[in-house]
């Protein structure tokens, strides 16, 4: 095979996504026809959407949903609006949709769409053609009690409104339950503004208690500020008495010893942009805020992160990956080797997919709960999944990226066999 063509199929994400199964397969001894149903996808749809631009001329975009598997419960997972996105992309987040439902044992499969657009060059008449063109092309395989997308990469409640809009015309009632991260006003959960972080926040909270570290006073470096980044800073500082000693964004980061206040962070932010040149902090680079001194380091911006390279000099004594993929595999073996505990990805940022849920049990029953009982409830998911994970890493050994897999998989797999399908 070509050089490029060989460094293309390694970075291709459904390869990555088929190896990381192939691996946790061996290690769960699974049975030869499960791996194989599992390594694809149960169904994929492509589809040709035209629509009227502005100018007059129509333009055809092409769009994919993807149900990788609904052994489970119906799939669920978000559209992508996107001028890069392909088929191996989404058929690689489909996958990993049925492992984060898995593993934090929401009665979902895992799916994931998409459309190849640049939704920033699109005005907002076009947006939405688009986005109820692409309801009406995928309407047959989706509903609520088949596969149920949500909000990805550009696209917002506003689109997910749309969209409940169109595929409810086309049922002739409405549909609240099809699309979650809606608006509030149709039908959106309360507490879904900070689910990600706020899940990862109970994951950290356990992770705490096994390795006996007190929370209160705990120092934490935060790399990215955005919707992540935000919430994790502030409860984690406000709710859990931790000392944000460091935060970043893509201009890079600053750091205090003696700590820095969330709410003026956000407010200097707001004001010029970035975290940069906070008043009373000292500027520093993405790279020396992921190998500072700390006890809990989020990487809550982009993948690949902590690499082979800089793996070696982490110092903190957990990492909790609210971001999706910040460590390479390498990485991985190298925090394992100098008792770094990561919380892995798929378990750590899975209170979003999981409030999604809790959008649509609302949905159904048309019976609406307070953010209080939305806490109560996403605080009971994430600590069973966190100790689920905890406890297969300690029985085999194994890291808890691979042990978060390992619970997963099995569960997808036992789904299939007790349904008679292998
Ligand atoms: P966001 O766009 O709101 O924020 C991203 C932040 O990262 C921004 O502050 C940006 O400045 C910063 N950033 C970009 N490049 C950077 C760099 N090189 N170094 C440091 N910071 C950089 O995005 P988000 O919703 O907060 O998502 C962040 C991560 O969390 C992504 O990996 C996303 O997939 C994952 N995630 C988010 C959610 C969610 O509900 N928001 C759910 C699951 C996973």
């Amino acid at each position: 095979m070509a050089e490029v063509e060989k460094m293309a199929e390694e970075l291709n994400p459904f390869k990555i996504a088929q190896k990381q199964l192939d691996m946790c397969a061996e290690k769960l001894k699974l049975e030869p026809a499960v791996h194989q149903f599992l390594r694809e996808p149960m169904r994929t749809l492509i589809v040709s959407i035209p629509v009227k631009m502005d100018n007059g001329e129509t333009k055809v975009f092409t769009g994919f949903r993807v149900q990788y598997n609904d052994a489970r419960g119906p799939t669920k997972g978000g559209i992508r609006f996107h001028p890069e996105e392909t088929l191996d992309t989404v058929k690689a987040l489909a996958a990993w949709m049925t492992w984060k439902c898995a593993v934090v044992n929401i009665p979902y499969g895992g799916g994931k769409g998409g459309v190849i657009c640049d939704p920033k060059k699109m005005s907002k008449r076009e947006l939405e053609q688009l986005s109820r063109g692409y309801v009406r092309a995928i309407a047959q395989i989706i509903g609520d009690e088949k596969d149920i997308p949500a909000p990805d990469v550009y696209t917002t409640p506003e689109i997910m409104a749309w969209m409940t809009d169109e595929f409810s015309k086309i049922k002739q009632y409405n549909v609240p339950g099809v699309f979650t991260g809606k608006p509030l006003i149709i039908g959106g959960s309360a507490g879904r503004g900070d689910a990600t972080a706020r899940g990862g926040t109970y994951c950290i909270r356990e992770a705490a208690k096994v390795l006996k570290l007190n929370l209160k006073g705990a120092t934490v470096a935060i790399q990215g500020f955005g919707n992540a980044g935000q919430f994790a800073a502030k409860i984690l500082s406000e709710e859990y008495g931790c000392k944000i000693i460091a935060v970043s964004d893509s201009k890079g980061g600053i750091y205090s010893e003696k700590g820095l206040e969330f709410s003026k962070v956000l407010e200097h932010k707001e004001k010029t942009g970035s975290v940069m040149d906070f008043k009373g902090a000292k500027n520093i680079t993405n790279q020396e805020l992921l190998e500072m001194e700390c006890d809990i380091l989020v990487p809550a911006a982009l993948e690949n992160q902590i690499t082979a390279k800089n793996a070696g000099k982490i110092k903190a004594k957990i990492v909790a990956e609210l971001a999706n993929g910040p460590t390479t595999p390498e990485a991985d073996e190298i925090l394992y080797k100098n008792k770094v505990f990561v919380i892995p990805d798929f378990l750590c940022n899975a209170g979003g997919v999981t409030v999604s849920y809790f959008e649509w049990v609302q949905n159904i029953n048309g019976y609406y709960w307070t953010e209080k009982e939305v806490h109560e409830k996403l605080d009971r998911i994430m600590t069973e999944a966190f100790y689920s994970v905890y406890e297969m890493s300690q029985k085999e050994k194994v890291h808890m990226r691979l042990a978060a897999y390992m619970v997963a998989v099995k569960r997808v797999a036992d789904a299939v066999k007790t349904r008679g399908w292998v």
